[in-house]
This record gives structure tokens, C-alpha cells and sequence, in this order.
């Protein structure tokens, strides 16, 4: 199945760069990640500064879209507004999609607001018929807030933290920190809300230890992830000043519970109560993340750069929803597509996927089963149609790869050295990536869902360096080469696997 995936991939991949008169030369997007290193050959022939060019506008638009999603919540409404702008109809997974699904027509659905799924129904489309899918996930390895995470300690009031997936937590030290995710909050009618929260200043810090009072830190930085990723949010000094106000008072909530004004530190209640227009007493529940209040941004000298947090894998959701967008720019293109076009972005991917909303659940098997028995304009499949469209379907699983680093150049493999500005990288090997044998490398949620439903899958992603670190750096040009991808990938592939037989 491998190789037939990779044969498959191959000729999707190939067909634009065959076919377009785009100037493709400094692109190699083939099915290959060895990429050569003749580029050397011109170190000298440096490019003049005077023809710098801004970043395309595929990676400025990627910065717009970080800069607003510091959280998975965050990310899914950014994804669902331009999902909306493009035409997109909202749905609910808890009601009937009887009536609704018309051929031709464009969806989305949200679960828990973390994950989201959007799909175009191609005109020539029939029940039993296939999906051309992407799948990437929202969420990145952060510092989330406890449950309880009222600390103080020697005159400074704290926030404790749960670490959320592996991250680089050396990388979180000594940054401007802020916090942003979903706050439920009580009506005045008595009803229950999720709201998007955001505190838009640097209102948190964990600060290193200076190396006066540790010399051993030049040699290695050890430090422990619960007493020392403590973040703190104010003194003491400063927080006596103020009278706390009365509803910050109440001895247990309606439950007999403590109230969570006194589980956490009544001036992080009393920002949230102020962004969202809320009194303290009415925010019932939240899930926030950490998130470095510096802004995304392009850099180095030639503009070929993005230095910014949440790269894995908010990278490969953005270039998937802009793909699947850009394929549908042609009417006709939809119009003549026998498939179902379809990505879905799920949450906890960091965390092995396992859910109610992640790529383990029941996420996509429901939906590919759903829409393979609904009824399209009076057309509805027989009872196998969902396991025939499985058969037919194929599965690009995007998340971020490893790009070789030029410090570290011997953690690759010498012929596996992905660069950044050459389009996407393919992972392949007989244990899903090609890594050194004595590398460990990441996991995705691609091998969850292969085996899960059969379906052909294949895992790529954009290079990039420092993973799971609070600040990652990509190149500009790989964003618009991955949606460029994507856009051939969702127009090519019945055509493409239409020519390929297999079983
Ligand atoms: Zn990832």
C-alpha cells in the first residue's frame, strides 16, 4: 500500500508543476525529500538587497492568521470565518443533514469549537463516491492554566500550569506571556455561553534564574516542570492596594463547591470579567492557554522567513483551508468533481489524539459515514456505500516536519535532508517516516487514521526548525507551495487515482 500511495502521490503532485507555466524554478516539489544541495554551487552570487521582495501574499495572510489563533479555540473561529467568507454554510452535527447536503454545495462543523470539519460536495458526485481529505490539527504544546492555580510564594502572586504535549518548556522562560482560549459564562437568562477570551498584554512571566546564583546553568539548563514553570502575574505589594470586589466573596458556588474566584487569583478573574464584559461570579469555567505575546513576523534578510509560535501545526491547518478555498474558486472545477473535497482540523493531537474531538475519535469515521449515506437531491446510496467511498478515498495527513538544521546537521539522515523554500516534505518509511534509526521522531494523526479506517494516507508537512518551541521558524515560500498542493491535490486526485488500479 505504501508504494501504491506514493506512486499515487507522485502524480498529483507532479501534474502542476508539468503543466504550469508559473516560473517553478527554485521549486521542487516531487514526491522526493532528498533534496540536492546545488544551491551551493551560487553561495557567492548573492542576491542583490535592492530586489528583496515583501513575503507572498500566502505567508503574510498565514501571519494574520496565527496573530489571531493563540488557541484552538481561536484557531477554529479564524478557520470558520474564512470558511464563511468563501461560501460556506455552518452546520450541526447534532442535526439532521437530511434536505441541507445539495451536490455542489459547501459545509462546515465545529465539535467543542476545537475542531473543525469543512466540506464541497463535487457536482457529479453520487453516494458511495469517494473523499479527497486533509487532515491537521489546531492545538500546539503550551502551558495550560490548572484547574486550581492559585499559588503565591515570597510576596508574588502565581498561576499555576499543566503542561499541555511536549513542548520545549526551556523556551517558555523569560517571555511576555498572556493567556487566551474559551470561557463559559452564565447569562442573565441563566444560560450557559462559551465565549472566545483573549487578554491582549503581556500579563504574565516565568522568569529564569540569573546565572550569579547558578553557575551550572551555562552548562545545562535542568530545571523542574512544576516548581519552576511557575508563571507569576503580579506581588503581593501591588494586589494589597486594591479592595477585592464583593463577588469575589462567596464561601462555596451553587454546587457546595469552591467558587472559582477563590480557585484562582482574584485579579486573573477580574481581567477576564473586564475583557469579557461579564461579572467574576458569572464566569463558570474556562480552558486557557498560554500563548507569547509577540507578534508573528517575517524575517531575515531576504524576507524567507517566519518566526512565530503554534508552526505545528497551525501551518498545515491554514494551508489546508486555503487549499480546499482556492479549489473552489472554479465553479467548474467542483462542478465536474465526482468526490467529496474535505479537511478536518482537530484538537489534541499533542496530546495522542484520543478525545471525544481528536483524531481518534469518531471525528471522521462519523463523518465520512454520514455524508456517504446521506441523501443529495434525492439521491441517497445503498447500505455498503459508505465502506465503498473508503475505498476510494485517500487521506493527506499535513503536519509539520523537520527541516535539517545547520547546527545539528548530523540529527538527519545524510540523503533525508529536508529544506526550507522546497515545497512540502514527504515522510515515508516502512514504519511511517524516514528518520535515523537511532532518531526518534514525532507522531501525527496520520497512522491513527489510516489504520482506523483503511484508507490510503500519506504524511507530509512543511520543514521547519525549533518544533514544539514557544518561537519556530519556516520559510515564506513553502506556505504558498503547500496550498498550491493542496488546491491540485483536491482538483487532481479522481482523475489521477482513476488511472491507477490497485486491488
Ligand atoms: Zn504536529
Amino acid at each position: 500500500m505504501v508504494m501504491a500511495v506514493r506512486l499515487l502521490a507522485a502524480r498529483v503532485f507532479s501534474r502542476r508543476v508539468l503543466s504550469t507555466s508559473r516560473p517553478l524554478w527554485n521549486v521542487r516539489r516531487g514526491p522526493e525529500f532528498v533534496h540536492e544541495d546545488r544551491f551551493m554551487e551560487d553561495a557567492f552570487a548573492c542576491f542583490p538587497l535592492t530586489e528583496i521582495k515583501p513575503a507572498s501574499i500566502e505567508a503574510q495572510g498565514f501571519i494574520e492568521f496565527v496573530n489571531q489563533a493563540q488557541s484552538p479555540f481561536h484557531a477554529v473561529e479564524q478557520a470558520s470565518i474564512r470558511l464563511r467568507k468563501a461560501g460556506f454554510q455552518e452546520i450541526k452535527e447534532k442535526e439532521s443533514w437530511n434536505g441541507i447536503l445539495k451536490r455542489n454545495g459547501k459545509y462546515f462543523f465545529t465539535r467543542n469549537k476545537s475542531s473543525i470539519v469543512a466540506f464541497a460536495v463535487g457536482g457529479k458526485y453520487k453516494p458511495g463516491n469517494g473523499f479527497s481529505a486533509i487532515g491537521a490539527h489546531t492545538d500546539s504544546p503550551c502551558p495550560k492554566i490548572k484547574p486550581v492555580s492559585k499559588k503565591e510564594k515570597v510576596g508574588y502572586l502565581q498561576v499555576g500550569v499543566q503542561l499541555y504535549g511536549g513542548g520545549l518548556w526551556h523556551t517558555w522562560f523569560d517571555r511576555d506571556l498572556s493567556i487566551a482560549g474559551r470561557v463559559v459564562v452564565e447569562t442573565a437568562a441563566g444560560k450557559l455561553e462559551n465565549r472566545l477570551a483573549r487578554i491582549d498584554r503581556p500579563i504574565l512571566r516565568i522568569p529564569s534564574l540569573a546565572i550569579h546564583l547558578d553557575t551550572s546553568v551555562a552548562e545545562s539548563f535542568k530545571f523542574n516542570n512544576e516548581t519552576h514553570l511557575t508563571p507569576i502575574i503580579s506581588t503581593v505589594t501591588k494586589s494589597l492596594t486594591g479592595e477585592p470586589p464583593k463577588s469575589l466573596k462567596p464561601d462555596t458556588d451553587i454546587n457546595g463547591d469552591i467558587p472559582l474566584s477563590e480557585k484562582h487569583q482574584p485579579i486573573l478573574m477580574q481581567l477576564l470579567s473586564k475583557e469579557l464584559n461579564v461579572p467574576v461570579d458569572k464566569i463558570m469555567d474556562f480552558e486557557l492557554c498560554l500563548y507569547d505575546t509577540q507578534p508573528s513576523a517575517i524575517g531575515g534578510a531576504y524576507n524567507e522567513f517566519i518566526f512565530s509560535g503554534r508552526l505545528d501545526n497551525l501551518m498545515m491547518s491554514y494551508c489546508s483551508i486555503q487549499g480546499l478555498i482556492r479549489s473552489l474558486e472554479s465553479a467548474e472545477s467542483l462542478a465536474n468533481d465526482p468526490n467529496i473535497r474535505l479537511i478536518s482540523l482537530f484538537d489534541n493531537e499533542e496530546v495522542g489524539s484520543v478525545s471525544a474531538h481528536g483524531a481518534d475519535s469518531d471525528l471522521l469515521p462519523s463523518t465520512f459515514e454520514r455524508l456517504s449515506l446521506a441523501t443529495y437531491d434525492n439521491d441517497s446510496g445503498t447500505s455498503t456505500a459508505y465502506l465503498e467511498a473508503l475505498s476510494k478515498s485517500f487521506l493527506i495527513s499535513a503536519d509539520m516536519a523537520h527541516a535539517v538544521h545547520p547546527n545539528y546537521p548530523e540529527k538527519h539522515e545524510e540523503n533525508l535532508r529536508p529544506h526550507m523554500h522546497k515545497g512540502v516534505v514527504i515522510k515515508v518509511n516502512a514504519n511511517q517516516f524516514a528518520v535515523r534509526n537511532d532518531m526518534p521522531c514525532g507522531s501525527t494523526i496520520g497512522p491513527a487514521l489510516s489504520a482506523k479506517l483503511g484508507l490510503r494516507t500519506i504524511d507530509v508537512g512543511n520543514p521547519q526548525l525549533s518544533m514544539h518551541s514557544c518561537r519556530e521558524v519556516c520559510g515564506t515560500e513553502d506556505v504558498a507551495l503547500a496550498i498550491t498542493l493542496f488546491e491540485d491535490y483536491f482538483e487532481e486526485f479522481p482523475s489521477v487515482d482513476a488511472r491507477l488500479t490497485v486491488d
